[in-house]
């Protein structure tokens, strides 16, 4: 299980461009699929990660994670 697997299961919420709801989603909807309807006002609001540094951070992270892994076996 990679760290940031655990960090695209959060829920975040975001406030619906037309009627301000707080729509709740997971990170990996924004990967997985670009659309989700308002459960308010049922307008169509496109998901995007606008230009892909949100996942460019994710891999940084996986990076950082494996390489301290690999210090602490150094260590052992
Ligand atoms: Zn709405």
């Amino acid at each position: 299980m990679k760290l940031s697997d655990e960090i695209l299961k959060s829920l975040v919420s975001f406030p619906c461009p037309q009627c301000r709801y707080e729509v709740e989603i997971q990170l990996l909807d924004v990967r997985v699929q670009s659309y989700r309807y308002c459960p308010c006002c049922r307008s169509r609001i496109r998901l995007v990660d606008a230009d892909g540094s949100m996942f460019g951070e994710l891999e940084a992270i996986d990076l950082a994670m494996n390489e301290l892994t690999q210090a602490l076996k150094g260590m052992s």
